[in-house]
This record gives C-alpha cells, sequence and structure tokens, in this order.
C-alpha cells in the first residue's frame, strides 16, 4: 500500500513539473495600431472663385460651414461675392470636388492648355467675360498650376459645370454643346505640365469617364477636334503618356 501511495505521489509530481514544463505562460503580444497619417490643418485664407458657394469651399478643405461663418463673422444668409478673401479656419490641403450630374448632354472631353504661364478660374473668368462672353470662362474645369492662391494640381469646377451649361472652348464640330472642356494653367509649348496636374486631369478624367460613359477614344486634345487648328494644349503636353494612363 505504502508502495502504491507513492508511486501515485510520483506521478503527480511528474503530471505537475511536466505540466509546467510544457505549457509555458504565453506571452502576450503587444501590436500597435498603425499611427493614422496626420492630417495638416492651418489657417488659410481663401479668394472665392466664381460659381463658389460655402459648401463647396467647405468641402474642399474639410471645415464645417458654421466654423467658416464663425471665423468670418458673417450669417447664413451671406452671400460669397467671387473675389472675396475668406478665412478657412484649419484648414486642410484642398481636396477636388467633383459634382457628378446625371445626363446624356455629354460625350467628349477636351483637354487644352491655358497658353499662360498664371492663371487660374477667376482670372480666366475675368478675362473671357471682357472677351464679351456673358457667361464668363469657358471651361468646365480649370487644373491649376503654382502660380496663383490655388494649389498645383487643384481642380476648380467653374460655373458652367455646376450649371451644367454649354462650353466655351471649342466651336468646331459642335464640341461646345457636347464634349467637357478641361483647361490645365501653363503654356506647354514652353513648359511642361507638373506631374500633380497630370495626376489631377487623370483623376478627373477616369471620373467623367466613369459617370458619363466617355470612352477614351472620346478624350480628345484641343488640336485633334475635326475642324480645329491649334497646338492646345502645347508641344510638351505629354499626350500618348496621358491617354495609356486612362486604359
Ligand atoms: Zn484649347
Amino acid at each position: 500500500m505504502k508502495k502504491l501511495i507513492y508511486s501515485l505521489s510520483l506521478i503527480l509530481v511528474c503530471v505537475f513539473l511536466s505540466s509546467c514544463a510544457t505549457a509555458p505562460k504565453p506571452t502576450p503580444r503587444v501590436t500597435k495600431d498603425p499611427t493614422p497619417p496626420s492630417i495638416k490643418r492651418s489657417d488659410i485664407y481663401h479668394v472665392v472663385g466664381p460659381g463658389e458657394t460655402l459648401w463647396r469651399i467647405s468641402k474642399t478643405y474639410d471645415v464645417p460651414i458654421k466654423r467658416i461663418l464663425r471665423a468670418n463673422r458673417i450669417s447664413e444668409r451671406a452671400i460669397l461675392q467671387m473675389g472675396q478673401q475668406i478665412k478657412i479656419p484649419m484648414a486642410t490641403d484642398p481636396k477636388p470636388v467633383i459634382s457628378l450630374y446625371p445626363s446624356s448632354k455629354w460625350r467628349y472631353i477636351i483637354v487644352h492648355h491655358s497658353a499662360t504661364e498664371v492663371g487660374n478660374s477667376l482670372a480666366f473668368h475675368k478675362a473671357h467675360l471682357k472677351r464679351g462672353w456673358d457667361r464668363g470662362i469657358g471651361y468646365h474645369f480649370v487644373v491649376s498650376n503654382n502660380s496663383s492662391d490655388r494649389k498645383e494640381g487643384q481642380i476648380e469646377a467653374t460655373p458652367r459645370w455646376i450649371k451644367q451649361q454649354d462650353g466655351a472652348h471649342c466651336k468646331a464640330s459642335e464640341m461646345n454643346t457636347k464634349a467637357i472642356g478641361i483647361c490645365l494653367v501653363g503654356n506647354f509649348n514652353n513648359q511642361n505640365p507638373s506631374k500633380k496636374q497630370l495626376d489631377s486631369l487623370n483623376y478627373i478624367v477616369k471620373k467623367l469617364q466613369d459617370f458619363y460613359n466617355i470612352p477614351t477614344s472620346r478624350v480628345l486634345r484641343h488640336g485633334e477636334v475635326h475642324g480645329v487648328i491649334t497646338d492646345c494644349p502645347g508641344h510638351n503636353f505629354p499626350w500618348q503618356g496621358f491617354k495609356n494612363r486612362l486604359d
């Protein structure tokens, strides 16, 4: 009996020891969530462009309308004036705000350069009004370079896009009635479009192609429209590379 008790105790001790040896305490794995990329924000001043509303500005800089109103001590009923400078508190870098309107009107996209080294939607609006175009800026979108208060690659939608009106950028082949006109700021006979401009152009053209079902064969440079004699958007525009990225 004594022998049996001794053997049983020995087995129990062994089991205990072996369980201690084979089941080490699991070490907790400490995993860190990746730190979210910090979004830089700062107070900026923004010059109101043609057709811009508080809603559009709020979306562009990711700042609530109420905060913009408070920072500028203006009421909700205030109507922004083109050219007015307003403070945007804690603004992010501008984001593209591309409104898409159901329509069967848009069957082509035409790419232009401004043939000027400087400019933005507001500057072209004033220039086109002076030329006698009563609706002002003839393009639907402008992609900025770094020549104005707009950031390089910033996309501005013009009143003609927001109101879904005909363009005034390509009379030939009646393109004004069926083509979305996009203008990159710059003279690409003398300089090259920047990478940021080309990336923004790619972004907006793809978005418009998807929504309006426009094939890449109908994305045209101004100079290839039937009946047009122009080098727009300039000899330095990397047209083939741009088209390849759309496919
Ligand atoms: Zn053109």
